[in-house]
C-alpha cells in the first residue's frame, strides 16, 4: 500500500472502531454529557502544533478528547429540544458522501448527487403530500429553508407590486409584512432579518391555548393595512405542543387577500406522511411554500433540510445564478438554481438512504411510533406525585411540569422546582428532557423523534423521573421539617 493508502486505512479504520463502540454503548452510557467545560477546555485546546500528527493519531486523540462531552442525542432516552438521531443506512452513506467529496452545486461537479437529489425531491413530495410540479432545495437547516423560501415570497410580491428586488434591492421598494403566530420559532424573526424585511414588520397574531394561529386573528390583521403585501407564515408543529395551525381555514383567508403563505413544518410536515396523523395537517397543500427537516424527525444525520415552493419559476428567479466558468446543465438539475449556498455537500445520498431503508411504510411508522411514545411518556410522568400535564402530547411533544411540595409555593418556585427536577433527570445520566416556558409557566418537554426510542427506553426514562421526584420530595420534606416550616404529619 502507499503511504497515503496506509493513512486512509487506519484512520478510517479508528473511526470506525471508535463509532461502533460509541453506538454499541448508547444504552450503557449516560445520555446527558458528564464532563465540564473547564476539563473538555483543557484538553481539546491544545496549541496548534508546527508538526502535523499521523491521521489515526489524529483520531485517537479526538475519540479521548471529546470523552464525556458528546451529547446523547443518539440515545433512545434523548428527548430534549427537537433534535432526532441518525438511522443506519442514512449514517453509512453520510460516510460515502464524505468519502466520495462531491461538491453538489452543479450536476457536471456530482452527477450521481444530482440525479439522487432529483429523486430525493420527488419522494418527499410524495410523503408530505405537496404539489408534484413544486420545486425543492436540500438546505442545512429550516432556518436556510426560511430564508430560501421568503427570498422566493419577497421576489414574487414585490414583482406584483412593479418592483424587481433581485436588481434593485429593498431600497424604496414597496413595504412588506410577515404575520406569524405569537409561538413562531425564532428562525422565522431571523430570516426576515437576513433578507431585509426586518423583525419589526413581523406581526404576532394570536394563538389559542396550544400555539394555533386565530383566524379571526388572521383576518383582522390581513384587513388592517390592506395596501402593505403580506406574507403569512403558518406552522406545522408548535415546538412546546406540538399543535398544527388549522390550515384549512387559515389558508383561504389569506389567498383572498394575495398573501404568500409559508408553512414551517420542521418536524410537524411528517405528521402527511402518516395515515393517523395526517388529519392535523390537512388543507397545509394549498401554501406557497414549506419547509420540514431531514436530521430531526427523520433521522438523517445533521445537517438536512428540505425547501419547496410551489411556483418553481419563482423560486429559481429568487436564487439561480449564471457564470459564465461554471458548467451549467440544460437537461440536469444544478442545486445552485435553488439553493442559496454555492459549494455544499451532496446532502441527497443520507436522505436517500433513509428513505430506502424505511420505504414509505416505515416513514409512517416511525412517526406513528414516535407519538405513542411521547403520549405515553406524557401521561406516565403525569401520573407521579406531584406532576402535572400542561399539554397532553399532540404529534410527538408535550408537556409536564412539577409542583414545589411546600405548602405555600408560588408560581415562581414550581417554575425552579421543574427546572431543578429536568436537572435531576439530567444528572442521573438515564434521560435526557429539556425545559421552555409555555403560557407564562415554566415546564419540561416531553419530545420524541428518534428511531430508536422502544417501550423499554419510555419505561427506562419514566422510573428514573419517578426516583428523582421521590427523592426530591423526600429531601424536600427532610429539610422543611427541619427548619420547621412542615410539621411530620405533613407528609
Ligand atoms: C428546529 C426548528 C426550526 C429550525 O430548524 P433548523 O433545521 O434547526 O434550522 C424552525 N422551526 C421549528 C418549528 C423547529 O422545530
Amino acid at each position: 500500500m502507499a503511504t497515503y493508502e496506509k493513512h486512509f486505512d487506519s484512520a478510517l479504520r479508528a473511526a470506525y472502531e471508535a463509532a461502533e463502540r460509541y453506538i454499541a454503548n448508547l444504552d450503557g452510557r449516560p445520555v446527558a454529557p458528564t464532563e465540564s467545560l473547564e476539563a473538555l477546555r483543557s484538553r481539546l485546546a491544545k496549541p496548534l502544533a508546527i508538526e502535523g500528527l499521523a491521521p489515526e493519531e489524529v483520531i485517537a486523540d479526538l475519540v479521548r478528547d471529546v470523552e464525556g462531552g458528546i451529547m446523547g442525542s443518539a440515545s433512545g432516552r434523548f428527548f430534549g429540544w427537537v433534535i432526532g438521531g441518525t438511522l443506519p443506512a442514512a449514517m453509512a452513506a453520510d460516510w460515502l458522501t464524505a468519502a466520495w467529496d462531491q461538491n453538489a452545486t452543479l450536476y457536471a461537479c456530482g452527477p450521481a448527487a444530482s440525479i439522487a437529489e432529483e429523486v430525493v425531491g420527488t419522494w418527499l413530495k410524495q410523503l408530505l403530500g405537496l404539489p408534484n410540479r413544486a420545486s425543492f432545495a436540500l438546505v442545512n437547516g429550516c432556518q436556510l429553508g426560511h430564508v430560501t423560501c421568503l427570498a422566493a415570497a419577497r421576489n414574487r410580491l414585490l414583482q406584483e407590486a412593479g418592483w424587481n428586488v433581485e436588481c434593485n434591492g429593498l431600497w424604496g421598494a414597496p413595504r412588506l409584512r410577515i404575520l406569524a403566530g405569537r409561538q413562531r420559532h425564532g428562525s422565522i424573526d431571523r430570516a426576515a432579518r437576513l433578507l431585509g424585511i426586518g423583525y419589526g414588520n413581523i406581526y404576532d397574531l394570536d394563538t389559542d391555548d396550544r400555539g394555533r394561529m386565530r383566524p379571526e386573528a388572521l383576518l383582522k390583521a390581513l384587513e388592517k393595512e390592506r395596501r402593505f403585501r403580506a406574507i403569512v407564515v403558518l406552522q406545522a408543529g408548535e415546538i412546546n405542543t406540538g399543535a398544527c395551525d388549522p390550515f384549512r381555514d387559515l389558508i383561504p383567508i389569506a389567498k383572498r387577500y394575495d398573501a404568500w403563505v409559508h408553512v414551517d413544518g420542521a418536524f410537524g410536515l411528517w405528521a402527511a406522511a402518516s395515515a393517523r396523523q395526517r388529519h392535523l395537517v390537512a388543507g397545509m397543500r394549498e401554501a406557497d411554500s414549506w419547509v420540514t427537516d431531514g436530521h430531526k424527525w427523520l433521522n438523517v444525520p445533521f445537517d438536512c433540510a428540505y425547501a419547496f415552493i410551489a411556483q418553481a419559476e419563482v423560486h429559481r428567479a429568487a436564487m439561480s445564478h449564471r457564470a459564465s466558468y461554471l458548467v451549467h446543465s440544460d437537461d440536469a438539475r444544478d442545486a445552485i438554481d435553488w439553493n442559496p449556498d454555492w459549494s455544499r455537500r451532496a446532502r441527497s445520498f443520507p436522505t436517500y438512504a433513509a428513505l430506502r431503508q424505511l420505504g414509505r411504510s416505515g416513514v409512517a411508522e416511525l412517526i406513528d411510533r414516535s407519538c405513542q411514545h411521547a403520549h405515553d411518556l406524557v401521561t406516565r410522568i403525569g401520573r407521579l406525585p406531584g406532576a402535572v400535564v400542561l399539554s397532553e402530547a399532540i404529534l410527538n411533544q408535550g408537556l409536564v411540569r412539577f409542583l414545589d411540595p411546600t405548602v405555600d409555593a408560588s408560581e415562581r418556585d414550581h417554575g425552579r422546582w421543574t427546572d431543578e427536577v429536568i436537572r435531576a433527570i439530567a444528572k442521573t445520566g438515564e434521560a435526557f428532557f429539556s425545559g421552555s416556558d409555555w403560557m407564562g409557566r415554566r415546564a419540561m418537554r416531553v419530545s420524541v423523534c428518534n428511531w430508536r426510542t422502544t417501550g423499554q427506553d419510555v419505561e427506562r426514562a419514566a422510573i428514573a423521573v419517578e426516583r428523582v421526584l421521590n427523592e426530591m420530595n423526600r429531601a424536600r420534606g427532610d429539610s422543611l421539617r427541619a427548619s420547621g416550616l412542615l410539621v411530620p404529619s405533613d407528609t
